[in-house]
């Protein structure tokens, strides 16, 4: 490549639409895009000194020798500017010829506004993303954001193993499940293989709000039941059946009525303490009343997220959910484990978070994580309980189960398990929560530090421990200007909700942990 003869001050942006340009016909390995800039610049230098050169040489013909040499040194200067680094990502960057990158960020605001006005955004100003790698993400500028939030990229952004996995299988089929296809029976198994043997048959969609909306349906069929226990502000999806099971998305005063709620298990703020003796199983005794309260609808189901992650992130001891399905059973009411947050390693002891408890729910539905990004959930139930819906009923979903989303899923748990992934949450996870724990000792806006694996809760308080959502916002709002995501959660939305990729290593706690540090002195 050569530099125009004049200086110009876009010079390193120029560049990057003359390698788009190059790359659109002649596309280059990543191998080769990552050297572009050290060749660039190594071309530029060899300019300068052989003009120099030559300059000494034959000083009568040197205007001729020196004519493109003022070019060739204002780009030097301008990747110099820049760092080589920051250029060589740049370059790279062109050389991917990344997609949807076209409209400036405020054009694109405006845009989505108009074009989705119920689609809502997180951040006064909105984060404008273009792609993503392992715990980063980036914008169209190449600023890079450490993402402490998003579950769904369990393995990593853009993790190669998924993509390849995904793009393969684009390539060769993409159907439906009503013909035979070795993916969906293989993840299948895989899942079976996880989970306790008693959860034998498994239903494969696009979304957690459909699996458990599912969960619903073969809850009402197999008790012949009608109402619901939740916990006070769980969430457990968008569709109608699953939005009444999700206090936290009901409008004021909406609560319909086959559905009751019982106060999550929260040891900070009560009613129960953590410091008092029998507190979970105080907690667990409020199905009876609600199972009581559903009346003559009678009680088919209970939902747990066993993070209750909606509710403020808690983590009660393994006796809760052993006493909550203790209750459940006795009553005659189905347990849906809703692992769609807590899942897939999340926890940092099992892929699953209800294991440590011991206990067997009668379904348990898993999603986000599940694909990497791409869209695929699933319910795994009791055989026995299928036997309840009509055999004329079918059960199937077009998207559901297909071989591109078996696919990726079956990747996910590959590099979960190669990577060691679900030991890095324990142990990563511990790091961080020591660190919260540390700044916790000199910042009294923390009140309350809890979760496990790499699913944490930073509970914000204000002088007299009431919760402070002003503060969780201002905290997420700094947060986002140093570079790194998060967001807030539970019924007061003053908890900080830590639920990065599980590749975060200690490296990550330590920048997330030095931001938040000065986030949280200069509040
Ligand atoms: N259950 C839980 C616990 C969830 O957090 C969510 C999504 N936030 C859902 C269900 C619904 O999943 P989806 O958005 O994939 O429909």
């Amino acid at each position: 490549m050569r530099a125009s003869s004049s200086a110009r001050d876009d010079s390193i942006e120029a560049a990057g639409t003359i390698i788009g340009g190059y790359v659109s016909v002649t596309p280059l390995e990543d191998e080769e895009a990552a050297l572009l800039a050290d060749l660039v610049t190594a071309r530029l230098a060899t300019e300068v000194t052989v003009t120099a050169w030559r300059h000494r040489l034959y000083p009568d013909n040197a205007a001729y020798a020196a004519s493109g040499e003022p070019g060739a040194r204002a780009f030097l200067d301008a990747i110099e500017a820049m760092g080589i680094d920051a250029a060589a990502r740049r370059f790279r960057e062109a050389c991917r010829q990344l997609p949807y990158r076209r409209s400036a960020t405020s054009t694109l605001l405006e845009r989505r506004r108009r074009a989705l006005p119920r689609s809502p955004l997180f951040y006064s100003r909105p984060v404008h993303l273009v792609r993503g790698e392992g715990v980063w993400l980036f914008d169209p500028d190449d600023r890079r954001y450490l993402d402490c939030y998003n579950n769904v990229a369990v393995v990593g952004h853009s993790h190669p193993q998924v993509v390849q996995a995904v793009t393969q299988q684009q390539e060769l089929l993409a159907t439906h499940s009503r013909y035979l296809h070795e993916a969906i029976v293989e993840l299948a198994e895989r899942l079976q293989s996880t989970l306790p043997p008693e959860l034998d048959a498994v239903m494969v969609v696009n979304s957690g709000s459909e699996a458990n909306d599912l969960a619903w349906r073969i809850a009402r069929a197999a008790t012949g039941r009608a109402g619901a226990v939740v916990t006070a502000y769980a969430y457990h999806g968008l569709t109608e059946a699953t939005h009444a099971l999700s206090p936290e998305e009901w409008a004021r005063g909406e609560q319909p009525a086959h559905v009751a709620t019982i106060p999550a298990p929260d040891g900070y703020r009560g009613p129960y303490r953590r410091e008092d003796d029998g507190w979970v199983q105080r907690y667990a005794a409020h199905i009876d009343d609600a199972a009581r309260a559903l009346g003559d609808r009678g009680f088919a189901a209970i939902y747990l997220d066993p993070a209750f992650t909606a509710d403020g992130i808690l983590s009660p001891p393994p006796t809760y959910l052993r006493e909550a399905a203790r209750r459940a059973r006795t009553l005659g009411g189905l347990l849906v484990a809703d692992e769609v947050q807590a899942g897939h390693g999340r926890s940092g002891t099992h892929l699953w978070s209800f294991q440590p408890s011991g206990i067997t729910p009668d379904m348990v539905v898993m999603g986000k994580p599940m694909g990497n990004g791409f869209p695929i959930a699933a319910l795994a139930v009791r055989s026995q309980l299928l036997q309840a819906v009509p055999e004329e009923v079918e059960l199937f979903s077009t998207f559901g189960g297909n071989p591109v989303a078996c696919a990726a899923a079956l990747a996910v748990l590959a590099v979960i398990e190669e990577q060691g992934l679900v030991a890095n949450a324990a142990e990563v996870g511990s790091y961080l929560r020591h660190g919260l724990l540390t700044l916790a000792e000199r910042h009294p806006l923390i009140g309350d530090v809890r979760g496990e694996g790499l699913l944490l809760g930073v509970e914000l308080v204000d002088a007299a421990r009431g919760p402070d959502a002003a503060e969780a916002r201002k905290v997420t709002e700094a947060m986002r200007e140093r570079g790194i995501l998060l967001s807030a959660t539970g019924p007061a939305g003053n908890v900080l909700k830590i639920r990065p990729p599980l590749v975060f290593r200690r490296q990550h706690a330590d920048l997330f942990l030095h931001a938040l540090d000065e986030a949280l002195a200069s509040s």
